[in-house]
């Protein structure tokens, strides 16, 4: 697997940033934040990853175009849970736009190596591109983040991974 831009970035210490990211994921896995269900919600969506088992619940609260509170509440991995917790400090504040800029944007970065071209540009989800190397886990990884474009899409259909 080529990856020079973050191989680039990370050579001086790539351990050290594995590490950091690993303790991020840990966190976010045992103490999600924004868990619980959110009222009133105006956005919401399912996902589920029937592979691994994730499941989760995802609200938002949409003022004109702009996500005001995002909230989660389900069960699965820890990077599916950690995931949907970074995904709810993410987008919260941001455009419905932006929120789906970042969710293309990750998913492109998780699926498509060569699509990665700017690491730095994901911020805190640089710590989710682990996950790469393990080509089950992306599910668990995005699964969030599908179920984000379906609650703006207002998509009452589960997001499913499969
Ligand atoms: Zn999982």
């Amino acid at each position: 697997m080529t990856d020079n831009a973050s191989a680039n970035a990370e050579s001086a210490d790539s351990g050290e940033l594995r590490e950091l990211y690993r303790e991020l994921i840990l966190d976010h896995a045992r103490n999600p934040r924004h868990f619980g269900k959110l009222v009133p919600a105006t956005h919401h969506a399912s996902g589920i990853n029937p592979l691994c088992g994730d499941k989760l619940e995802l609200y938002l609260q949409v003022d004109g175009d702009r996500i005001r509170a995002a909230a989660f509440e389900g069960s699965g991995c820890a990077i599916s849970v950690a995931s949907a917790s970074l995904l709810t400090e993410t987008v919260t504040g941001l455009t419905t736009a932006d929120a789906s800029a970042w969710s293309n944007r990750l998913s492109a970065s998780l699926v498509d190596a060569a699509n990665d071209q700017d690491g730095e540009g994901l911020g805190k989800l640089r710590a989710l591109k682990g996950v790469r190397e393990f080509p089950s886990r992306v599910k668990c990884a995005t699964l969030a983040w599908r179920a984000l474009d379906a609650a703006l899409d207002q998509n009452e259909t589960p997001a499913t991974t499969e």
